[in-house]
């Protein structure tokens, strides 16, 4: 039985106190949570202030990147070591916002997933197909594509040890959401590509969905049997919303 992720992910949004009303507001309800595992990724110059306002609560944290270096001369990059440093759990790679706006392609992307897992983090690998692809009848191609680049740099043991988020980017910060049964057709495939390399792997690895999921199509999302959480932008940013759809997972 795979235990669902739900996670945010704030991307570049966010202040002190905006930060300490939502963290207030996430924790005051939490309890009701009763299956999801629950992480909110903030943007690096506030994981102190998530450190610290979560400590001690089941709601764990993570960063939204990483470098592949371990330290030295790159300018405006943060570390593994310094995510740890913070008692970050989960990193977002490859996230399609870094792949289109900062170029980074499959085998960067693939680098970054094992960079993190060597260092203990857990990496959460998004994947996912543009509105184009999609149209062009081609998402399974690219979905088995992105996922074979992880698996060539880190083997399928490796992989199993992150998460997979499977975002398809015509979903994300749209309103658009992909219908349960779409989203259910891909995590089905990937998870088939998974299996086809090791079945327990495949069996064990969690796949959440991202793209425009919200406190009124989470239940039906969640309900889906390959869909194991989801990756939240927009409606992790309110407290209520957010805890609506860490409660719909049960
Ligand atoms: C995301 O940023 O990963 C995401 C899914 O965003 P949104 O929920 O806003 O579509």
């Amino acid at each position: 039985m795979r235990k669902p992720l739900i996670a945010g992910n704030w991307k570049m949004n966010g202040s002190r106190s905006d930060n300490k009303a939502l963290l207030a507001g996430i924790k005051a309800g939490i309890a009701k949570a009763k299956v999801a595992e629950v992480a909110v990724c903030a943007p690096y110059i506030y994981i102190p202030q998530v450190a610290e306002q979560l400590a001690g609560t089941p709601i764990a944290w993570g960063g939204q990147n990483l470098s592949t270096e371990a330290k030295g001369a790159f300018t405006g990059e943060i570390s593994a070591a310094m995510l740890l440093d913070f008692k970050c759990k989960y990193v977002i790679v490859g996230h399609s916002e870094r792949r289109t706006l900062y170029g980074e392609d499959d085998a960067l992307v693939a680098k970054k997933f094992a960079v993190a897992e060597q260092a203990g983090l857990i990496p959460i690998l998004c994947i996912g197909e543009t509105l184009e692809e999609r149209e062009k009848g081609i998402t399974e191609q690219v979905v088995a594509r992105q996922i074979k680049a992880a698996i060539d740099e880190v083997g399928i043991a490796t992989l199993g040890k992150g998460v997979i988020a499977y975002e398809p980017v015509w979903a994300i910060g749209t309103g658009k959401t992909a219908s349960p049964q779409q989203a259910q057709d891909v995590h089905a495939f990937i998870r088939g590509q998974l299996a086809a390399h090791d079945k327990a792997v495949a069996e064990k690895v969690r796949i959440q969905y991202g793209g425009s999921m919200n406190a009124g199509n989470a239940k039906e999302l969640l309900a889906m049997q390959d869909i194991d959480g989801g990756l939240i932008g927009g409606a992790s940013l309110k407290a209520e919303d957010f805890l609506a759809i860490c409660t719909a997972a049960g």
